[in-house]
């Protein structure tokens, strides 16, 4: 960090953002471009009608907790419901496929995972058949006499035959959850539709063996005024390790930063693994805080992100980091919304989260689970803090024909499923019409790639202020990205909606189904928005994103800053932020950008900054903390769009939103005026 003073001035003042944006709304031009064919059509349930028998009886299993990542022999006992099972009817049991849980089979009783269905009524056959690729075990009745209420079958998952085959054991998913369970749907008349169960059985997979201390801090900080460091155990899949104690965790500022911090810090058995630890710095500069444990336990140590620490009084803007996309195990996720909500709180230390399940896929959807959404919308609520952690309610429209978009409310009491299963909202067209006044946004994500890219015909500005392109799927930005998203497409990039004169700002989220937002697993970084916000509120937050003040990250903690300072040519005058809309004067007027940057982890290996799509200018880097200048002096046209796009030396990536320059021609307001977006000086 030797070059940390260097730059630091630069960089502490020259960020300027918006006052009230004036979004205007602009639709897309008209276009004849036909709509896409969907990539995936659902099948129609509604030529299935659920018998009253369907969906009956309950279940419990056994042990109601295991290890993650262990053999284990699981039983689940089902019981049936009052109106009995027909012969045909039967029990269908799925274990997640997505998170290693070994799929059960039930051919090979000396193969890992080999499951057996026994019945406690006499007279009954059962055929019992597997699809190991879904996770499934069918148990159908075959005769000669039905199942009655009361009887009961029992599935032993991971069946060793009171142990004489040890390798026939199960084998449980690497994150842990609370709220797992081996889902079971009932087919009780034997027409081949399954309906599960109105509660199913859960239980514990937990974490046990803490391997990282995981460190965050705030972006930024006031000299002298205590802010809160994080430290949290976590696993090798980085699981939080609620059984993790330590008395003996040593903080200290790397580089020697002159610090005010407790010598030794403990996380105690009611810390469930997590703690905060005041901080207070002496001296302006940038620093990043290391935690140790010192009791040779073999838990590794952690490092911070950057902290630029600040001399003065109030600033207008804050660096909140959020995951505006999370889901959880109410749909096709891993962990109870509560425990994903706490751990993008306590563990990744996001200052902004929203649990955005889906709204009609997954194993039970979230658009036919009435007291499921009724829950998460109360949890929202309770957790909301103003000043501390803002949640978002929210779903994910999960539409196969024109990608995906997710919908956060600033309010539960508007929060309503607008679900693709429903024909009058499975088009974008329909979605906006029905979220019509409610304080809400869409965003469009994945949209380059798998498993759905965006169809950027449609977009709406009043409601789509930006666009995640990046997150565990991979980067949206363009085609050939070093970190691309898979199956990727051109239609679909971020560039491409902007190349259409779609006005949005670029972030990045998780759209992790791990049970770890802000944080990702080992090998699989998930996406981050940093979030230039006046203050840390659902209103505040809505307005940083509706003015684009916003970055996207592949995950990393850089603080990013691109500006026009003084547009309108006043030396001192005020600046442009990211996501601005500028109107220029005279002819082929100035247009000189900023970028600054303090990288996370590793140096800054270069900025860009890209034209209309094209990189224009590449500046070589090398340090931590990077400041360029760049005048375009080329002939500009109406709508030119800058953006930049900071790679650092350990691969992870910053892109902030667009300015977007009106010319004198076109804009007729007057020279250096923000139309959107606004400016502001600082401080
Ligand atoms: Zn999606
Ligand atoms: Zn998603």
């Amino acid at each position: 960090m030797s070059d940390g003073a260097r730059h630091f001035l630069i960089f502490s003042l020259a960020f300027a953002g918006s006052a009230c944006a004036q979004q205007a709304t602009r639709e897309p031009p008209p276009s004849d471009e036909p709509d896409p064919a969907p990539r995936l059509v659902l099948p129609d349930e509604s030529r299935f009608k659920a018998s009253p028998a369907d969906g009956g009886g309950w279940a419990t299993i056994e042990p109601s907790v295991v290890d993650v990542s262990s053999r284990v022999t699981m039983r689940c006992t089902y019981t049936v419901g009052e109106a009995g099972i027909a012969v045909g009817g039967g029990v269908r049991l799925s274990i997640s496929k997505f998170w290693g849980w070994a799929p059960p089979q039930t051919s090979d009783a000396t193969a890992t995972g080999y499951t057996t269905v026994t019945c406690s009524k006499a007279g009954v056959e059962l055929e019992v058949r597997d699809l190991p690729r879904d996770g499934f075990v069918f148990a159908v009745v075959k005769g000669p006499e039905a199942l009655s209420p009361g009887d009961r079958l029992t599935f032993i998952y991971g069946d060793t035959g009171g142990g004489r085959n040890p390798q026939a054991a199960g084998f449980s998913d690497r994150y842990a959850e609370r709220g797992e369970r081996f889902f079971i749907k009932v087919d009780g008349d034997g027409d081949g539709f399954f309906t599960p169960l109105a509660k199913q059985a859960v239980f514990e997979v937990r974490a046990t063996q803490a391997r990282h201390l995981i460190v965050f801090a705030p972006s930024q900080a006031l000299v002298g005024e205590a802010f809160e460091v994080t430290i949290a155990a976590v696993d090798r899949a980085f699981n939080l390790v609620e059984s993790y104690r330590s008395e003996d965790l040593h903080l200290v500022a790397t580089g020697g930063a002159d610090v005010d911090a407790p010598a030794r810090a403990t996380i105690r058995p009611d810390d469930r693994g997590a703690v905060r630890i005041p901080v207070t710095v002496r001296a302006p500069g940038i620093i990043r805080l290391r935690v140790e444990d010192g009791s040779g336990e073999g838990v590794a140590g952690g490092v911070s992100n950057p902290v630029l620490v600040e001399t003065g009084g109030k600033r207008t803007f804050h660096l909140a980091w959020g995951d505006l996309q999370i889901h959880t195990n109410a749909s096709d996720g891993s962990g109870s919304a509560e425990d994903v909500y706490r751990y993008a709180r306590d563990v990744a230390r996001l200052d902004v989260a929203a649990v955005t399940d889906h709204d009609h896929w997954g194993y039970q959807p979230l658009d036919d689970d009435a007291p499921v959404w009724k829950a998460q919308l109360d949890l929202n609520r309770r957790l909301y803090r103003p000043g501390r952690f803002v949640t978002f309610p929210g779903y994910e429209w999960t539409n196969w024909t024109h990608g995906h978009r997710h919908v956060l409310f600033s309010r539960e009491e508007e929060a309503v499923i607008f679900s693709v299963a429903d024909a009058g909202s499975d088009h974008p067209l329909e979605l906006w019409e029905r979220l019509g006044e409610r304080d809400c946004v869409t965003i469009s994500h994945h949209c380059g790639g798998g498993p759905i890219p965006t169809f950027w015909k449609y977009w709406n500005a009043r409601y789509e202020p930006v666009v995640e392109m990046a997150s565990v799927h991979g980067v949206s930005e363009m085609l050939g990205h070093p970190r691309c998203i898979y199956s990727p497409v051109e239609f679909g990039m971020a560039q491409a909606a902007l190349a259409r004169g779609h006005r949005l700002g670029l972030i990045g989220s998780g759209d992790t189904h791990d049970g770890h937002p802000g944080l990702g697993s080992p090998g699989q970084r998930a996406g981050l928005a940093g979030i230039w916000t006046k203050a840390l509120t659902r209103e505040a937050v809505l307005e940083a994103l509706r003015a684009r003040r916003v970055y996207a990250t592949t995950g990393c903690r850089g603080i990013l800053r691109f500006f026009m300072p003084s547009p309108d040519g006043v030396p001192g005058g005020r600046s442009a932020a990211m996501g601005s809309v500028v109107a220029l004067s005279g002819h082929n007027p100035v247009r000189r950008f900023t970028v600054s940057v303090v990288a996370d982890a590793a140096p800054v290996r270069s900025i860009t900054i890209v034209k209309n799509n094209d990189p224009v200018v590449t500046f070589a880097c090398g340090g931590f903390v990077e400041s360029v200048d760049w005048v375009d002096d080329a002939p500009g046209r109406h709508g030119d769009y800058y953006y930049a796009r900071v790679v650092q030396e350990d691969g992870e990536w910053m892109w902030s939103s667009p300015i977007w320059v009106e010319m004198p021609e076109r804009s007729g307001g007057p020279s250096g005026a923000a139309l959107e977006g606004g400016s502001a000086p600082d401080r």
